[in-house]
C-alpha cells in the first residue's frame, strides 16, 4: 500500500481581514497583511515514501511581494532586506 500525505500551501495574503478584537485596540502600523481578495498563488505536495511531487501555481495577484508582510521575526526581516531574492522553482514531473 501507498500511502502519501497531501499537504496544500496558500498565500498568506490572500483573504479578508478580519478582526479577532472587539475594536478595543488599534490595528498595527502595517495594517493586515491579507489583500481582501485571493490571491491565486499555491504550493501542493504530494510525499509517498520515496519522493515529492510538487504541483504549483507561482502567480502572485494584488500585492507585491513585500518582506513586511512575511510571517517571520523582525530580527529576520531586517536581516534579509536588501539581499536579492533567489526564487527556486519546484519542478512538477
Ligand atoms: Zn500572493
Amino acid at each position: 500500500m501507498n500511502k502519501t500525505i497531501t499537504t496544500k500551501y496558500y498565500c498568506h495574503r490572500s483573504g479578508v481581514f478580519k478582526s479577532k478584537g472587539k475594536g478595543e485596540c488599534a490595528l498595527k502600523i502595517t495594517g493586515s497583511c491579507k489583500i481582501d481578495q485571493c490571491c491565486p498563488f499555491f504550493i501542493r505536495t504530494v510525499a509517498g515514501l520515496i519522493n515529492i511531487d510538487g504541483t504549483y501555481c507561482k502567480t502572485h495577484f494584488g500585492h507585491q511581494n513585500e518582506i513586511r508582510y512575511l510571517p517571520i521575526p523582525t530580527i529576520v526581516q531586517e536581516t534579509i532586506a536588501g539581499i536579492p531574492i533567489f526564487i527556486f522553482e519546484i519542478c512538477s514531473y
